[in-house]
């Protein structure tokens, strides 16, 4: 890369991405702003969002609807009893059982923030990888391996993991160990082809919309669960049980066929009786406030993760959103170094957080 080109690459890093902001994140310098910080909501954007803010700040409250949220006993219960039939529930995140898959930026936040993230996570069966992470789109794999084997930096592990372990990390809630139906140890005792692809599994189909409007995947995350999603426009009957979830594979229109495996493991899981839980949801409808074009805005308030901007989750962005904004905040309150926040705190923060993350609506 010549010098004209690197300058162009750091500019536009330091512009549209929240890398830089990682190295802001720690100990306010000169002592803390007096006062409290509020937080409403803690959930993912809550938690990481308190995170920044305790650096800066001398204390920081966090307002939650959901009481068992930071009750180490019931959210203890909760994962062991996930996913046949929790006690507890995320009322206000419906999508909180369904699979999420996270972008990089996720993983690397949440390290950078809690330098006991991945000891953490594993502890529950979740890990950070290189991938694989194969998404197909109109039956071809897109990402290229090179690029997906970078850094391990990717989490894999589904969202009441992700979420509990940001929490216990934060609150430092001593959660009793799960105990879990052991999914590792059955794999372990069949070592065949399929047991093997099942150790790293996370394929998803995506369709090109003139051919068809559904797509399906399925992921390992956890060591004791395989999620098998599908979903689409207008979709009207859902799979109840293994053998549906083989029929709408067979039936999604693509270029390229998908591969013998995948009817085979499908076969397997069937064959094994591994018990299965279903879930369904309608998406929540798209939202997006423009605050960034606010005229008056008090100065100490900022809006962040789907509090602003709520896209189609067929991308997987929601978090790596909220990751963005948290180390956006991060990186701005480092650089204000006064006693208080200046004038203009929440306007340059919107204007960058648009600037970082607007085109994930744009382009949902
Ligand atoms: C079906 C589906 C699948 C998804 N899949 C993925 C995926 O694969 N990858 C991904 O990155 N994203 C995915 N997303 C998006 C992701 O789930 C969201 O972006 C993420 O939950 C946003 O987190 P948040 O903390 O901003 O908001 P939420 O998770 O919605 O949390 C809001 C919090 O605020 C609390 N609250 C509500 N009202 C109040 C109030 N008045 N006062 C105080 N607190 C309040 C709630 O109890 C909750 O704890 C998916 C979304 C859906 C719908």
């Amino acid at each position: 890369m010549n010098a004209a080109s690197l300058l162009v690459y750091r500019y536009t890093r330091q512009l549209l991405t929240a890398i830089d902001d990682l190295d802001l994140l720690g100990p306010r310098k000169g002592g803390k702003i007096k006062g409290i910080a509020l937080v409403c909501g803690g959930s993912i954007s809550g938690l990481l969002t308190a995170r920044v803010l305790s650096d800066h700040f001398e204390n920081v409250l966090i307002v939650e609807p959901e009481e068992w949220l930071s009750q180490a006993t019931e959210a203890g219960l909760w994962l062991q009893q996930h996913p046949f039939g929790g006690r507890t529930k995320h009322t206000k995140v419906p999508q909180y059982t369904f699979m999420h898959c996270y972008m990089k930026i996720v993983g690397r936040v949440c390290m950078r923030m809690f330098p006991d993230f991945r000891s953490e996570l594993e502890k529950y069966g979740g890990r950070l990888t290189s991938g694989p992470y194969n998404p197909h789109f109109n039956g071809y794999l897109t990402a290229s391996r090179p690029w997906r084997e970078n850094n391990e930096d990717y989490p894999y592990c589904s969202r009441p993991l992700l979420e509990t372990t940001i929490r216990r990390l934060l609150l430092k809630v001593d959660i009793p160990d799960a105990k879990l139906p052991d999914l590792q140890r059955i794999l372990n005792k069949k070592r065949n082809d399929h047991a093997e692809k099942l150790h790293s599994i996370h394929e998803w189909w995506l369709t090109e919309p003139d051919m068809d409007v559904t797509n399906f995947g399925f992921w390992r995350m956890d060591y004791n669960k395989i999620y098998i999603g599908y979903g689409g426009y207008g979709v009207k009957e859902w799979p109840k049980f293994i053998h549906g979830f083989r029929e709408v594979a067979l039936r999604l229109r693509q270029a390229k066929p998908m591969a013998e495996w995948v009817f085979e493991i499908f076969e397997f899981l069937e064959k094994e009786e591994f018990p299965i839980k279903i879930d369904t949801m309608r998406l929540p409808p798209c939202l997006y406030i423009n605050y960034a074009a606010g005229k008056i805005l008090p100065s100490n308030f900022v809006v962040i993760g789907d509090a602003i901007h709520k896209a189609n989750p067929i991308k997987s962005q929601g978090v790596g959103k909220a990751a963005v904004h948290a180390a956006t905040l991060g990186g701005i309150l480092s650089r204000c170094t006064g006693p208080r926040l200046p004038a203009d705190f929440a306007t340059s923060f919107f204007k960058l957080q648009e600037k970082r993350t607007g085109n994930m609506w744009s382009v949902s």
